[in-house]
């Protein structure tokens, strides 16, 4: 057990959110791969893009600058969103392993809706605000998106039209609440508000949709809408770019306390929050040459882009409206099996964490949904907090880390994002308790240290 007077809170004040954000292409191994135009497979021009985003988001988009300035009104909202974020020990999942490493995370979960998504949510917001944009449209799988889109689309006095996948819509009504709390018009995806939507009603009227059909109807929603703008919660660089505001404060609360680790943990939907947990402190290790830092993306095993599927260009929606991205994917016809981490529900990951995994320079790990589960009642009945189900992906690649450092004895610094709370995601949970005793277990692995 650690001393008492040991810190298990790593806090920065609001004035020491960072100034700029930080954009991994300057430092990257080579170029990402850009997106394509699926007639001509030639790059996209900004003008293919302008009527779906902003002009800065586009320029964000293909910048190869290392920095790039935040602006003070999205700095002073990301203080209303509990920014600078919490690094915090998880000192008591350390006892009840046993394990001699030191485990810390990164408190994205104290945000305002729970994730670490208002963090591109209100810079996308700001700067749709700034181009004259009235109304911002987007699609949500179980909701934390749209319910952090809605919130900031409110603050920046933007509308808000979310698609939300129809099995969610009809099973997880939380955060459909929510984003009408905060002033969103949310419709089931399917939907007939579009073409799209209608054609595929039409052919099965109970549809449950997925998170590539909410995009489509997104976007087609979008360019038949005058004053609206769509925005991508994932994959796409300038959402990785804004993200990075998580590493780039952890790497300043690390060096403020001499902590050096030896991994970086993190789960992956479409890569928006490893990439902004890790990419900073992986252009460090870039740059100085270093290959011995570990940087562990953990998908789920039903839906395994970056562990099995191809690297290629593919559609990122099912209508195939959008460009080609290089990525690895399980293909856009994909239909993810109905697991509980909907924000892990998708078939590609972002270009530039693809371009990593293929040059070994992140390694992905694939678990089961209930070793996740586990992993995340452990966490509960230990730190407390009852971890989302997305981020209980890291947490299982964290607890395996800590125990193959107490086999072999070693003192590891392993650092994890908790990307989100599970409050309003108790449903899987509630399965895995029907199937499992409530009480933890006192594996022969993990014996508690009190015991
Ligand atoms: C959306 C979400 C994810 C997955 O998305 P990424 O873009 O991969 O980060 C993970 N955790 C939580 C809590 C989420 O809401």
């Amino acid at each position: 057990m650690s001393d008492v007077s040991d810190p298990v809170r790593f806090e920065l004040s609001p004035e020491e959110i960072p100034r700029r954000w930080y954009n991994l292409a300057a430092d990257l191994p080579h170029p990402i791969p850009p997106p394509l135009n699926p007639a001509t497979r030639k790059p996209v021009g900004p003008e293919d893009l302008a009527p779906i985003f902003p002009r800065a988001l586009i320029g964000q988009e293909v910048s190869t600058e290392r920095y790039i300035n935040i602006p003070e009104e999205v700095r002073e909202a990301y203080a209303l969103l509990h920014r600078p974020s919490g690094l915090q020990r998880a000192v008591h999942l350390e006892a009840y392993l046993r394990t001699p490493a030191r485990i810390l995370f990164k408190r994205e979960d104290l945000s305002p809706t729970g994730s670490h998504k208002p963090n591109t949510a209100f810079a996308q917001a700001y700067y749709n605000r700034e181009e004259g944009v009235e109304r911002l449209v987007t699609e949500t799988g179980a909701g934390q998106w749209g319910s952090a889109l809605a919130l900031a689309a409110r603050h920046f006095g933007l509308g808000c039209r979310v698609f939300m996948v129809r099995a969610s819509f009809d099973q997880k009504p939380y955060r459909k609440h929510v984003m009408r709390l905060y002033g969103a018009d949310v419709a089931p995806s399917p939907s007939s508000l579009t073409r799209f939507g209608e054609g595929l009603l039409a052919e099965a009227p109970g549809h449950p949709g997925s998170l590539g059909i909410a995009i489509s109807e997104a976007l087609e929603y979008t360019v038949t809408h005058p004053g609206s703008k769509y925005a991508l919660g994932s994959v796409l660089n300038h959402v990785m770019l804004h993200q990075s505001v998580i590493g780039l404060e952890l790497l300043e609360q690390l060096r403020r306390n001499d902590l050096h680790p030896d991994a970086y943990i993190g789960c992956v939907g479409g890569g928006s929050n490893f990439a902004g947990f890790s990419y900073p402190a992986i252009g460090e290790a870039l740059r100085r040459g270093d290959s011995k830092t570990e940087f562990v993306a953990a998908e789920p095993a039903a839906v395994p882009s970056m562990t099995r599927g191809r690297y290629e260009y593919d559609f990122g929606d099912t209508a195939q409206m959008t460009p080609l991205l290089k990525m690895h994917t399980l293909g856009a016809a994909f239909l993810p099996p109905p697991i509980h981490a909907g924000g892990l529900r998708y078939h590609g990951v972002a270009p530039s964490l693809s371009l990593l995994v293929d040059a070994g320079i992140v390694r992905p790990v694939a678990y089961e949904q209930e070793s996740c589960f586990e992993a995340g009642r452990i966490f509960a009945q230990t730190e407390g907090i009852v971890p989302a189900p997305e981020s209980t992906h890291a947490i299982r690649a964290t607890i395996d880390r800590a125990l193959a450092a107490k086999r072999s004895g070693e003192r590891a610094t392993i650092v994890f994002n908790l990307s989100g709370h599970g409050l309003l995601d108790l449903e899987g949970y509630a399965e895995h308790l029907a199937r499992v005793p409530t009480p933890l277990p006192l594996p022969e692995e993990a014996p508690l240290a009190s015991a």
